[in-house]
């Protein structure tokens, strides 16, 4: 009779794997900082890359900003 308490308890537990599949994923996406020396990306400002040791954190968001065009495109017609 408790089969069908089990089955939704481990129906929870797959939906829960999957949730962290996803929250992986998108925390990856997110990351709005890239280490200049070895392109480690991280999603918090950091002072030096743990990965190389470097210290050129740089924002990923700030760049996407520069490219972004603006006003620099003045075409008077
Ligand atoms: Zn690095």
């Amino acid at each position: 009779m408790g089969t069908q308490r089990m089955g939704l308890f481990k129906e929870l537990g797959k939906q829960v794997e999957q949730f962290k599949q996803d929250a992986k994923s998108a925390a990856d996406e997110a990351a709005a900082y890239e280490c200049a020396a070895c392109g480690a990306r991280f999603h918090t400002a950091r002072d030096d890359c743990p990965d190389c040791g470097a210290d050129e954190i740089r924002s990923i968001d700030a760049e996407a900003e520069e490219t972004t065009p603006s006003e620099s495109d003045d075409s008077t017609e």
